[in-house]
């Protein structure tokens, strides 16, 4: 029987540059996509861009460019992370592609029919800065905690309204008969208490005249579609529904990745607009931290944006998608320094895995050694466990084990003091377990893996440095 996974991000915003904590969020769906196809899936692998709404609307305005010319420039730059972080993805989709447009507006038509749909007058609580809506418990100072420099904008107008109120029972229901839905359990454990306190129906759409940069509302052109419902449709038309239905039963229901800001968005209103839709429910959503840079949120303000193409430039890709899945917590805040990257690049990355490498092929080389695999390499029972906990540092952490105990053998043999006939055995029975090393090493250092599985198979050569010292900076 063949198995299928379907994995995605979330669809990010741009209005900005791609940063650090979308890049956490697509190396971690990475090494989980990488680990699936390595246990014997199919896998699609999908993300895409979000660019819709009134502050993308605003700020190709403000920067005189028409807003569909504004958001190529940036769906290009997020495109672009595929190559920089060496991702396995398979889909990508922009919310302006006519198929996504056409699937937006069938979402709607199906959420119309099963009655979840109505127009009401509004008057609303806005912050720009998040393009949602805010209710008074949700401001400080009648300010967005997360935006305070904003104002809070006050709308009111004739809306669509999406009936969420009415899944507030079949969400928990949902919940208790799929417990582990949402990782980790805390998430889990906020969004049941966010549903058990009550939903309130929520507004879907935006009066074209005074914000068109969005999509139109079947069968009434006066109105355009709310960001994030449209949005979040992107799961799916990733897939080619609702027109390939074939592709989407295939793949569908998928595994989400998203940051803990989005919780809501995805484990609650998503859902039930699957349920309205009558589509299956995601299948399980993974939810993570924030990255801080040097222990402070990344802002535009505090000018402490970490880009992450000028890191891989820096530093390669691999020991990007290093630091991300070894210093920062699977499922926590963690944080970037540029001083810790330099530390690990120096003592986990080039000493302790870069010289390890460099010396035993060195070794071999001189030797005339080649190498066959015997038997195929297989993750052991621990390694999936973590894996089926997400326990990126975890896993990382054992691997360096093994790396720092083949190290110290190593030395303790001292090869380069023996006879290469002495030295034989010792040095083939390293390069099996090296061989082992690099096939965990997949999920996280793809190109690093590969690289050593080129040096030592068959004829043994010696490896370029994988880590070159970081001479000018
Ligand atoms: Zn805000």
């Amino acid at each position: 029987m063949e198995k299928y996974f379907y994995i995605t991000t979330t669809a990010p915003y741009v209005n900005a540059n791609p940063h650090l904590g979308f890049a956490l969020e697509i190396v971690q769906a990475d090494c989980i996509a990488r680990f699936k196809k390595l246990s014997g899936f199919n896998v699609a692998f999908g993300f895409g861009t979000d660019e819709h709404g009134l502050k993308i609307y605003r700020r190709a305005l403000d920067e005189k460019k028409d807003p569909q010319k504004y958001c190529d420039e940036y769906a290009k730059k997020f495109e672009n992370l595929k190559t920089a972080l060496n991702l396995s993805t398979t889909h990508f989709i922009r919310t302006t592609n006519p198929h996504h447009v056409k699937a937006a507006q069938e979402f709607w038509k199906l959420c119309l029919k099963n009655g979840d749909i109505y127009k009401k007058n509004y008057q609303v609580k806005y912050c720009v800065g998040c393009e949602l809506e805010k209710t008074d418990s949700e401001l400080t100072n009648n300010r967005c905690p997360l935006h305070p420099n904003l104002k809070i904008e006050i709308y009111e107008e004739e809306n669509y309204f999406f009936r969420f109120s009415r899944y507030q029972e079949r969400l928990l229901k949902f919940y208790q008969e799929n417990p582990n839905f949402i990782l980790p359990k805390e998430k889990f454990n906020e969004i049941k208490n966010f549903v058990k306190n009550g939903l309130k129906d929520f507004s879907i759409s935006r009066i074209k005249e005074k914000m068109p940069w969005g999509i139109e509302v079947p069968g009434d052109s006066k109105h355009v579609m709310y960001v994030w419902f449209d949005a979040l449709v992107f799961y799916i038309s990733n897939l080619g529904w609702p027109i390939n239905q074939k592709e989407f039963k295939k793949w569908w229901p998928g595994f989400q990745v998203a940051g803990k800001d989005n919780l809501r968005q995805q484990t609650a209103i998503w859902q039930a607009m699957l349920m309205s839709a009558n589509l299956p429910n995601s299948k399980q959503i993974f939810i993570h931290g924030f990255v801080t840079v040097n222990g402070q949120r990344m802002s535009k303000s505090l000018g402490n944006i970490t880009d992450p193409f000028t890191l891989t430039k820096k530093y390669g890709t691999d020991a990007v998608r290093y630091y991300l899945l070894r210093e920062i917590p699977s499922f926590d805040d963690g944080d970037y320094s540029e001083n810790r990257m330099k530390e690990i690049y120096r003592t986990e990355l080039a000493n302790e895995l870069g010289n390890l490498v460099l010396r035993l092929t060195k070794l071999c080389e001189q030797d005339n050694l080649s190498f066959k695999m015997e038997t195929a390499n297989k993750l052991d029972k621990k390694t999936i466990e973590l894996f089926n906990e997400f326990q990126f540092n975890l896993i990382l952490e054992k691997i360096w084990r093994k790396i720092k105990s083949l190290n110290k053998q190593i030395d303790q043999f001292a090869p380069w003091n023996k006879k290469s006939s002495q030295r034989r055995n010792f040095l083939l029975s390293s390069i099996q377990q090296l061989n082992s090393i690099a096939f965990e090493l997949q999920p996280f250092l793809p190109q690093t893996a590969d690289k050593i599985k080129k040096a030592i198979s068959g004829k043994i050569k010696k490896i370029d440095p994988l880590f070159p010292p970081l001479i000018n900076y």
